[in-house]
């Protein structure tokens, strides 16, 4: 991968523009972890990156950034820009091209995200973002409070850098945050949902829930039972857990799921109906809230004589032929009944058994 981004930096600077990579990638590079995605800044505009790479996807709002994959590595490009202007907190006023890193780098969020790599793979430390990386800190470019004023998207992405790094908040950003809180009811729920679901899904996940309670933002995130919910678990079973599915963005899939983790918490037993009814996926996460273990939740689960109705060995022609009645209602009744005897080995799934059990009970 860094020989693709050395590559890339290559060609753009000996266009005449200048190029870094910003952000993420560097910061996560110093302390050896991974990252997918690579954010370069450059004095190319993205007219001139079109003229470059005739694959590259341009930005569909006016000073976006430019979507390029470059061998197989997703590369997203954005021009030296001076400090945004934000309405509402959010929204970007007057953005200017500029030719200048510096200034781009001003505008930035955080000092560990201004750390570059040049074209020669150097690091270029203009504000001091190594040292922070190194005493693990979150700190702001500029002033804590200016900062979260200018843009409110930054509290959360303070503690979700906090949460999935382990690094620790700048006591003035700390402050700020806690003196700027209401500004998140700014937000949109769109972009609430995104940075709380990088902290529900990492596994230092209390850190982050910590954070939240201990600077009081439960109540602008509409998540005030936010300190009484289990970690052992993460991602939606933590959504679920918060009751929030009409105010945040869910997708139909992730509804259903929260839907049925809700459902089967309240529910007395994860018997053998309820781990067929809900699938393994479900029942484990809630047996993972419940306390019980999840080698024996699978156990239980492959030992099931059917996974499904399909599973049942009769066919509806069978259940007719050995009645002697033409198909109706009466055929969803018997197989309710089949599939809880199965379920509850009452009956062994065999075609035999089962028919002689119609026969004796329906007949
Ligand atoms: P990730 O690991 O999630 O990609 P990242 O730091 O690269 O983290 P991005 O959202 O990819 O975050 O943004 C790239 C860079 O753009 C950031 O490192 C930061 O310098 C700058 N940036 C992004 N969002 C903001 C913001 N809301 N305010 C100021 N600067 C921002
Ligand atoms: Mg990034």
């Amino acid at each position: 991968m860094i020989e693709v981004i050395k590559e890339l930096l290559n060609i753009i600077t000996e266009k005449g523009f200048k190029a870094y990579v910003v952000g993420g990638f560097v910061r996560d590079l110093y302390i050896n972890k991974e990252s997918d995605d690579v954010d370069i800044c450059t004095s190319a505009t993205p007219k001139d990156l079109k003229d470059i790479f005739a694959t590259a996807i341009l930005p569909k709002e006016e000073y976006g950034s430019v979507t390029l994959f470059y061998n197989n590595v997703r590369f997203e490009i954005t021009t030296f820009r001076s400090e945004n202007k934000y309405i509402n907190n959010r929204i970007p006023g007057e953005v200017e091209y500029i030719d200048d890193l510096l200034i781009d780098l001003k505008r930035r969020d955080f000092t560990v995200n201004t750390v570059c790599l040049d074209k020669n793979l150097e690091y270029v430390d203009l504000l001091d973002g190594i040292k922070d990386i190194k005493n693990r800190v979150i700190k702001t470019v500029i002033s804590a409070d200016e900062s979260m004023e200018i843009d409110s998207l930054r509290i959360l992405r303070a503690i979700r850098f906090a949460t999935i790094l382990d690094f620790d908040l700048d006591e003035e950003l700390k402050r700020a945050i806690k003196k700027h809180g209401e500004l998140l009811t700014n937000l949109s729920y769109f972009r609430k949902k995104s940075e709380l679901d990088k902290i529900f899904n990492s596994q230092n996940i209390d850190k982050g829930l910590k954070l939240i309670e201990e600077l009081g933002l439960g109540k602008y995130l509409g998540l005030s039972n936010i300190n009484r919910v289990n970690t052992s678990v993460l991602g939606l079973a933590i959504w679920a857990q918060l009751d929030v599915v009409d105010d945040y963005p869910f997708n139909k899939v992730e509804k259903e799921q929260i839907r049925s983790i809700k459902t089967l918490m309240h529910e007395s037993a994860l018997d053998n109906y309820n781990l067929y009814h809900y699938g393994l996926y479900i029942s484990q996460i809630v047996g993972n809230i419940k306390g019980i273990d999840k080698k024996k939740i699978t156990e239980a689960y492959n030992s099931l004589q059917i996974k499904s109705r399909e599973e049942i060995d009769v066919t509806t022609k069978e259940v007719c032929d050995v009645l002697s009645r033409k198909p109706g209602p009466f055929l969803k009744e018997i197989y309710f009944d089949l599939e809880r005897k199965i379920l509850y080995n009452k009956l062994n799934n065999k075609k035999r058994i089962l028919l002689s059990y119609i026969k004796r009970q329906y007949k």
